[in-house]
């Protein structure tokens, strides 16, 4: 295992996504780490404390965004970095999920470059 090797939390409920994340996230050379919908994924961002969080938002029991801000308000996770994806494409969706407390936003399709550069970008940050 690498020094460089982080934890990425994926919180999904669609299993070709989760797949085609893990695939790219591994890639990269990180862990990941998979949950199926909003509870789980808060209850596996506490006792993994990832280094990095994809969020998708519409999911079973609560959506992304609830989960995130459960995430978000939590002591020794208000760091980590939690990125929304979503197949919302309307003008302003990007804003308003930033405004909500997301640190980022990928749109559905997701793809190979655009998952690359953004988990590249969230986790560089954390080295600082
Ligand atoms: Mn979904």
């Amino acid at each position: 295992m690498s020094d460089d090797m982080k934890k990425v939390l994926v919180i999904e409920d669609n299993e070709t996504n989760i797949y085609l994340m893990r695939t790219i996230v591994e890639k990269l050379g990180h862990q990941v780490i998979e949950a199926r919908d909003g509870i789980e994924g808060v209850e596996l961002a506490i006792s993994k404390e990832p280094d990095l969080i994809l969020m998708d938002i519409q999911m079973p029991k609560t959506n992304g965004i609830d989960a995130m801000k459960e995430i978000k308000k939590t002591d020794g996770l208000k760091h980590i970095p939690i990125i929304a994806y979503t197949a919302f494409a309307m003008k302003g969706d990007r804003e308003k999920l930033i405004l909500d407390g997301f640190d980022d936003y990928l749109e559905k399709p997701v793809t190979i470059s655009n998952l690359v550069k953004l988990v590249d970008r969230h986790l560089d940050n954390n080295n600082l």
